[in-house]
């Protein structure tokens, strides 16, 4: 929050995310169902300017793309993977491909940033060695697109743990995203 504090997009952040104080677990026997009691939220004693928030991954990626489509200082292509590159007098000759197209388009550069990831291609092609298991696990993330007015809490409580009567019934974590309507 505080480097989006220095690019002016705090305020577009924390639009996206919950309200301050929400940094709560609720554990419940069911979305709808009774609560049996939860976290207390972390008091913000003013160590930083700006304070922590609440939001899902893929809102501060619109948000960050979004700013910097506004900053227009480059081009931003979407669909394209990185493919090669090789060292030149002056820099690097990246190859990229057209996901959709298939078509590689090779480009002069001064510089070739490896932002790719865990599994970065880059760093492969740059033969740099990776220590470890390369995956460590699989995850999958669901969104739900609901009205969540009728859920207790839903405006500000971070997580719901549901740990359903029923112990057959296996146990999991809701994850708040906005508080109103994922
Ligand atoms: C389930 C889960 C929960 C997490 N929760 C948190 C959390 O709460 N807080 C926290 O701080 N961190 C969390 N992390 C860790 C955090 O998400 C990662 O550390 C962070 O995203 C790494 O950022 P990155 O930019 O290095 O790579 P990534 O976010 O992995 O971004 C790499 C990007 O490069 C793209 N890419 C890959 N290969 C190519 C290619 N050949 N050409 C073009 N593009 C390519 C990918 O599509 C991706 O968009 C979590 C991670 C997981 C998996």
């Amino acid at each position: 929050m505080e480097i989006f504090r220095q690019w002016g997009i705090e305020d577009r952040m924390r639009a996206r995310g919950l309200p301050d104080n929400s940094d709560m677990f609720a554990f419940v026997e069911s979305m709808a169902g009774h609560e049996y009691g939860r976290t207390t939220p972390e008091v913000n004693i003013g160590l930083s300017p700006a304070w922590k928030c609440i939001l899902s991954q893929d809102a501060v990626e619109e948000e960050l793309l979004k700013h910097a489509r506004e900053l227009g200082r480059g081009q931003i292509f979407d669909s394209t993977e990185f493919v090669d590159y090789a060292d030149t007098d002056n820099g690097v000759k990246v190859t990229v491909r057209d996901l959709k197209s298939g078509e590689t388009t090779a480009w002069d550069a001064s510089y070739l940033i490896a932002a790719d990831g865990a599994g970065s291609s880059v760093r492969r092609v740059a033969g740099l060695e990776m220590r470890g298991p390369s995956t460590l696990a699989v995850m999958a993330n669901e969104y739900w697109k609901a009205d969540l007015s009728g859920i207790r809490g839903a405006a500000n409580t971070a997580a719901f743990r549901v740990v359903p009567k029923d112990q057959s019934v296996p146990m999991a974590s809701v994850l708040n995203t906005n508080g109103r309507d994922r």
